[in-house]
């Protein structure tokens, strides 16, 4: 007899109580239920796309260890999501998505098809009528658009800090390829509705112009897909693919900096895409011009379309998108909460909606209605859960994503100029935001000396005090690891 789903997961939760304090364990794991296993892979219900997407970026190293404590190394997560909870006719519709970990941890059999691989990813679907049945549209069986339904224009909230890149959104959609604007680049810091954006473009043409070829990929992918191509002899037919395409959604393109490859075969695909009157939409985290490590020839390219931002929303934008979200929840608040959330939470959308979904959690484990103190308490936990989420790896690692450098250059004894730079802020950055000793921190810099992490901390502290577009970098910097207005 194999152990059943409920005795894996309970002792899974044993396992991620010892590692998760107890207002994050109540909030983030007690709603969850276990559905199914089968072939070492657990099934966990969670109650929202949003659930999933916090679980997987704050918990997913727990998990991961959870399953494989429980399932042994070929152990696997997937998740079901509750989209629609059905009436008594209809059947509740969930969609299953495999956890990043586990796709990391053991690839999957698409793995022998490097293009098809990152791109079948998300469309995982079980009994679900959520997703367009694909067949029906697509004459190129081998291209599946990547697309997430439950990103859409109707349920995005336009505000000042959007407005330019809602509307070319908006006319791209209705015509894509013939519009100024392409290639189309939105960027902007975390949270902001990059994502949410370009895939709405992608879900209406795919609902108005169906016989349009629409693929969403985010440049993580393609990087993967393209190095597996290199690997396996297969470069002439991941090319070929892409060509296929009408639509290009291409999303992160900062982790293209450094890859020169990848980038050339990008720039190879975008030319031949935008000759033919395709159209080619990209995402970024900082403005194109500062993705050091691009190559000039790509960024020209750029030029030719439109580049546009999404900013944090101002006060009155985040009422409107805390009213909708708690509408599309069935969440009742008041109007005094969603101000007062709206008020203190204005970091950006995603956090925005980790409040909404804590609260909602917590509400349906106590009973109790959503009240202002409540809501207080659910922001300060999360404000408290802030920096314990951060290590000195991920500081090292967005501050070199952010500069242009390389993580490794961080830790050797390179002392040009910009290296120097980044290396003193990442320093005063982990001296601030981990719990980690400053010998610690000299350690994990390839061995310096902690006089240097503490002469760097203070250095840095010195030129932020008389220097304003320094003091704006550590800032973006700050935003980008999430930490900036706490
Ligand atoms: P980014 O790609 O910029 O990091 P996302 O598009 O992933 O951000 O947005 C984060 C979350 O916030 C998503 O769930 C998205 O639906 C939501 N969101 C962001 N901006 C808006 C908005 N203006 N209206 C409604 N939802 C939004
Ligand atoms: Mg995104």
């Amino acid at each position: 007899m194999g152990k059943d789903c409920k005795t894996v997961w309970n002792n899974c939760l044993t396992t991620i109580r010892t590692h998760v304090g107890e207002q994050s364990f109540k909030t983030w794991f007690e709603p969850i239920n276990p559905i199914r296993l089968a072939h070492h892979t657990l099934t966990i219900q969670v109650p929202s796309q949003f659930f999933y997407e916090w679980l997987e970026e704050h918990y997913v190293e727990v998990l991961k260890k959870a399953i494989i404590n429980e399932l042994g190394e070929s152990g696997k997560l997937e998740y079901s999501i509750v989209v629609d909870k059905g009436n008594n006719k209809q059947k509740p519709i969930s969609m299953n998505l495999p956890t990043a970990a586990s796709l990391r941890h053991s690839p999957t059999s698409t793995h022998t098809q490097p293009v098809g691989n990152a791109v079948a990813v998300v469309e995982k679907i079980a009994n679900s009528t959520y997703y367009m049945p694909e067949a029906k549209v697509i004459q190129h069986p081998q291209i599946r658009s990547n697309l997430s339904k439950l990103y859409n224009f109707a349920n995005f909230i336009e505000g000042d800090c959007n407005r330019l890149a809602y509307a070319a959104a908006q006319a791209v959609a209705k015509n894509p390829g013939s519009t100024s604007f392409n290639p189309l680049v939105i960027h902007g810091g975390v949270g902001l509705g990059k994502t949410h954006l370009v895939q709405a473009i992608g879900n209406e043409i795919k609902q108005s112009l169906p016989q349009k070829q629409v693929l969403y990929v985010s440049s993580d992918q393609f990087i993967t897909q393209f190095v597996d191509a290199v690997k396996n002899n297969q470069v002439a037919f991941f090319t070929t693919y892409y060509l296929q395409v009408d639509v290009l959604i291409i999303d992160d393109i900062q982790f293209l900096a450094g890859k020169e490859k990848t980038q050339e075969s990008f720039f190879h695909i975008f030319n031949h895409l935008h000759q033919s009157g395709k159209q080619i939409i990209m995402t970024s985290d900082c403005p194109p011009k500062n993705l050091q490590g691009l190559e000039e020839r790509l960024l020209s390219r750029f030029k030719w379309g439109l580049t546009t931002d999404v900013k944090v929303p101002d006060e009155a934008t985040r009422i409107e998108i805390v009213k909708s979200k708690a509408k599309q929840e069935g969440l009742e608040m008041p109007k005094n909460v969603i101000e007062f959330v709206a008020k203190n939470v204005d970091t950006n959308v995603r956090e925005l909606q980790g409040v909404l979904v804590s609260l909602m959690a917590k509400s349906s484990l106590t009973r109790k209605t959503i009240d202002l103190q409540m809501a207080k308490d659910t922001i300060e936990d999360i404000v408290k859960q802030q920096p314990i989420d951060l290590s000195v790896e991920y500081i090292q690692k967005t501050v070199a994503s952010y500069l242009g450098v390389k993580v490794e250059d961080l830790k050797a004894a390179n002392r040009k100029q910009e290296i120097a730079h980044a290396r003193q802020i990442a320093m005063y950055l982990c001296q601030q935001y981990t719990k980690s000793s400053v010998k610690m921190i000299g350690e994990l810099f390839g061995g310096k000396d902690h006089s240097t992490v503490t002469h760097a901390s203070k250095a840095v502290e010195k030129k932020a005090q008389a220097d304003d577009s320094y003091k704006a970098t550590l800032e973006a910097i700050k935003a980008k690891m999430k930490v900036s207005s706490f």
